[in-house]
């Protein structure tokens, strides 16, 4: 039957293929595996990277691969590197001035619209030359497949809010972890590994592509920008100033509704408006600011069909390589500028400096929103209010909480200083690229550390049993950790992290106790918070009768504490455990952060500061 098939095919197409042997070959046929599906499908990972090969294979000056890591699964974790002359050097790149642009895709695999809009992209850069201009200056690095594991747990029921393509990969990688909260505690091997690639190119400007979840309007494209006081402040003008604008009128331009990243402060009611939020740096965006450098995160809306979303995800690439291109000598200059003024602060301990630790939302504008009419109801299956909506154009003046501002700040120190026996939390910091000192002595001193009340959420996050709120205060907004000065002993071999660093706000952040994604909010000083020895109750009985007779102020305390605190009062270990905690057999170690904050490297014992 094949063979039958096939002469036929042959009677009808081989003879008019023969009469064209001496025409120029037609054009090859380079549509994406996308564009060939009509948008119906998104290819697996083989198919991906067969297609970059081949581009590769065809433009060899201007396209390299490299591997930059594994996949718990064991699978190469690719980067496409694309440069007008073949120059790959990132150093070379960065002495010529010439930006280096990251675009990440597929960190949640089953939102799969900018992989397909980059191989797209890839070949208009390459292939067709309809967008080589877009190489002018730039170097353009792209992140085919950041979740490989994740892409390839394929499936139709991965994404149940998504309109296509037919089948698609999943959230998180093998461990099951969100990729996208996993920047700044680095436990998969994929963070781990970008990491690495982001130390290699050090990157000017950094994308993430996303497709939302969330509510429905009609924007199809939705972007955000960092632009709050923790960013460099000449990064955020440029970002608010120059490049938003462009994208919006650019991307309307190319027939396309572009919008700001929504998120509704009540879900069930958009015309309560949007809010703002901080971008922490367990996110990938959140992660650039620490790094000093500008990040746009993508969403295209998870309700457009897949052809307008990967169109759509392609203009916002090609709006955003058109200003970095026309200001790419600024861009440059602005993150050097950003990375110096950083080091510079560094360089000594400055009291009352205000690095912002924590965001809050400050003040609101109003914004004309596109949205759809919607209805409330109550509703008979979850007895609460419902949403629906309709597809009927809605527009309203809604609320938009417009900028953050300080919720609470810290002065840095002038170093940080990690006994050494903290393996874990010195190997996320080298992880970083941070350059650590050792010290080559033991090492005791008064400094600068805290003493911390937390409290911890009752169910894992992303693998682990994170902190989320001060015992005392209920809230994580605020500070679970008091400073205190207190004489820490320093084994040698423990890290020096001096700030004066372009990296410094990656240590500030992981070491201030108080940072929403710092190593104890994460639970990497859980066990700090243990109590190890404990006292039986009829001693404690003996010693609390002593110390009453003994300390009439004391006594004072106790009963103050037992009229002002009703759980105090009503639980009989915490009445005992007072008396514990005020004696010299309470263990003096717990609730201290073994963390030093040093306002100066004077006298620690480090061999490039030879003590001084
Ligand atoms: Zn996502």
């Amino acid at each position: 039957m094949k063979n039958a098939l096939s002469l036929i095919a042959c009677f009808i197409f081989c003879i008019p293929a023969f009469a064209q042997k001496n025409t120029p070959t037609p054009t090859a046929d380079w549509r994406t595996p996308a564009e060939i599906s009509d948008y119906l499908t998104t290819p697996r990972y083989d198919e991906t990277m067969a297609y970059v090969r081949r581009v590769a294979a065809a433009a060899p000056k201007q396209v390299k691969i490299e591997t930059f890591g594994k996949t718990g699964e064991d699978r190469d974790l690719y980067v496409v590197a694309v440069s007008k002359d073949g120059v790959f050097d990132p150093t070379a790149l960065h002495q010529a001035n010439r930006p280096i642009v990251l675009i990440q895709n597929a960190i949640h695999a089953g939102e799969m619209d900018g992989k397909d809009s980059c191989l797209a992209l890839l070949r208009d850069m390459v292939i067709t030359k309809s967008k080589a201009a877009l190489l002018d200056h730039a170097v353009v690095l792209i992140i085919p497949i950041y979740n490989a594991d994740g892409h390839e747990r394929y499936g139709p029921y991965n994404r149940i809010n998504q309109n296509g393509p037919e089948q698609m990969g999943w959230r998180t990688q093998a461990q099951n972890l969100n990729l996208n909260r996993d920047y700044l505690k680095a436990d998969a091997p994929e963070t781990r590994a970008f990491l690495k690639l982001w130390n290699r190119w050090l990157p000017d400007f950094f994308v993430d592509d996303h497709v939302t979840d969330g509510a429905d309007y009609q924007y199809d494209v939705t972007y955000a920008l960092d632009t709050g006081p923790d960013v460099d402040p000449a990064l955020a003008a440029w970002q608010r100033d120059v490049l938003a604008p462009y994208l919006d009128q650019s991307v309307t331009a190319a027939g396309h509704k572009i919008g700001p990243y929504i998120s509704f402060i009540d879900e069930a009611d958009p015309s309560k408006g949007l809010s703002a939020t901080q971008d922490m740096p367990r996110f990938s965006t959140g992660y650039m600011i620490l790094q000093n450098r500008p990040g746009m995160l993508v969403e295209l809306h998870m309700l457009k069909d897949y052809k307008t979303r990967v169109t759509g995800n392609y203009e916002i690439l090609r709006g955003l390589l058109e200003v970095i291109n026309r200001d790419a000598g600024k861009l440059v200059a602005m993150n050097r500028a950003a990375d110096a003024a950083t080091i510079a602060a560094g360089k000594q301990f400055v009291p009352g400096a205000a690095f912002p630790l924590q965001l809050t939302p400050s003040g609101t504008e109003p914004f004309h929103f596109h949205g759809y009419k919607y209805t409330r109801s109550l509703s008979e299956i979850s007895g609460a209010i419902r949403i629906e909506y309709s597809h009927e154009p809605w527009e309203q003046d809604v609320p938009r909480q417009s900028g953050l501002k300080p919720a609470l700040t810290i002065a840095p120190p002038r170093a940080y200083i990690i006994p050494a026996q903290w393996t874990q939390v010195i190997n996320v910091l080298e992880a970083h690229g941070l350059r650590l000192e050792r010290t080559t002595a033991p090492w005791s001193a008064e400094v600068e550390a805290y003493r911390c009340t937390p409290a911890w959420q009752p169910r894992p996050f992303e693998g682990r049993i994170p902190v989320t709120a001060s015992a005392e205060s209920g809230a994580r907004e605020k500070s679970m950790c008091e400073p205190v000065q207190e004489k820490l002993s320093f084994p040698a071999g423990s890290a020096v992290i001096p700030l004066d660093q372009r990296a410094a706000k990656v240590a500030i952040h992981f070491l201030e106790p108080d940072g929403p994604d710092s190593a104890v909010s994460w639970g990497f000083f859980n066990s700090i918070f243990e109590q190890k020895e404990y006292a039986e109750g009829y001693v404690l009985e003996k010693l609390a009768r002593e110390m009453i007779a003994k300390d009439p102020k004391l006594k004072q305390e106790f009963e103050a504490k037992i009229a002002s605190d009703p759980r105090f009062a009503a639980s009989p270990d915490a009445r005992l455990n007072f008396f514990y905690q005020h004696s010299p057999w309470w263990d003096q170690y717990k609730d201290r952060y073994p963390v030093g904050r040093l306002k100066s490297l004077e006298g620690v014992p480090l061999e490039t500061t030879n003590g001084k």
